[in-house]
């Protein structure tokens, strides 16, 4: 299972990283963070591989620009 961030999409608006603490940070740049993820080959989006989605999901349907992603 993979969580993606749609890095340039994020507004910032704090819910992912209040909602799971675990996976997502606010960044110095205004932006959430993934913790532990990587900026995947085009350079635009965080991706992290996850064996449990955990509060990921909550995140994904919390984030009001729809910019994180599950993906199976
Ligand atoms: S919920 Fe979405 S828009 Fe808000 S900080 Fe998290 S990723 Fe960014």
């Amino acid at each position: 299972m993979k969580i993606v961030q749609e890095h340039k999409k994020c507004i910032g608006c704090g819910s992912c990283a209040a909602i799971c603490s675990k996976y997502w940070e606010m960044a110095d740049n205004g932006k959430a963070k993934l913790i532990g993820s990587e900026l995947d080959s085009k350079g635009e989006n965080y991706e992290l591989d996850i064996g449990e989605v955990g509060c990921n999901q909550d995140a994904a349907e919390a984030c009001p620009v729809q910019c994180i992603y599950v993906k199976p």
